[in-house]
């Protein structure tokens, strides 16, 4: 893990910064992933999670799924995730499943658990499973490689859109709370 070779993958974050934006706007998490390999997109998708019923479809997984449907394999040698925010352990996992080539992120798990503990919200939890991608890779064959801080700030810049246009003040001046959702319908990530 370092900051060499950071370069190469600017310009596909800054696509999986947009992803993030749009499924922010679209009332999701701020969380876009895109699997590449050779300057090609095999997959890319924002959250979708909130309106959907399957706990397992976070941005990566659905990119990772989209590439290997496209490729017609399960195996994605060569192949990186780019994804705003450090995966989780079973996206990491899916990584390594997959033989890729590697992970890049921007925003890493501390953050996003600072983020929850600063800005508590029955919607948009930014629930942790907290290992980091790191012991998940060291854990597994093959040894992927793995680029943390990619765009860092841009990726930062996503959590506070997460819920903003459903917590915008209602006619009376007053902020929704939990996102203007009733609790009981209230979904994590
Ligand atoms: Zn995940």
């Amino acid at each position: 893990m370092g900051t060499a070779g950071h370069d190469r993958f600017e310009a596909v974050m800054r696509k999986c910064v947009s992803l993030g934006r749009e499924a922010a706007a679209s009332g999701n998490y701020g969380l876009g992933a895109m699997v590449v390999r050779e300057g090609a997109v095999l997959g890319a998708s924002g959250s979708g999670l909130v309106e959907g019923t399957d706990p397992t479809a976070h941005p990566e997984i659905v990119a990772i799924r989209t590439a290997a449907e496209r490729a017609g394999s399960r195996y994605l040698p060569g192949a990186y995730l780019v994804t705003t925010l450090e995966p989780c352990p079973m996206c990491t996992a899916a990584a390594i499943w997959a033989k890729m080539g590697g992970i890049v992120y921007g925003a890493a798990q501390p953050d996003a658990l600072r983020w929850a503990a600063e800005h508590p919200d029955p919607t948009f939890t930014w629930r942790q499973i907290t290992m980091r991608a790191k012991d998940v890779v060291r854990a597994g064959r093959p040894l992927i490689e793995l680029h943390e801080g990619v765009c860092r700030e841009d990726c930062l810049a996503l959590f506070p859109l997460t819920g903003f246009r459903s917590r915008k003040p209602g006619p009376d001046g007053r902020q929704a709370e939990g996102g203007g959702r009733p609790a009981a319908v209230a979904r994590a990530r």
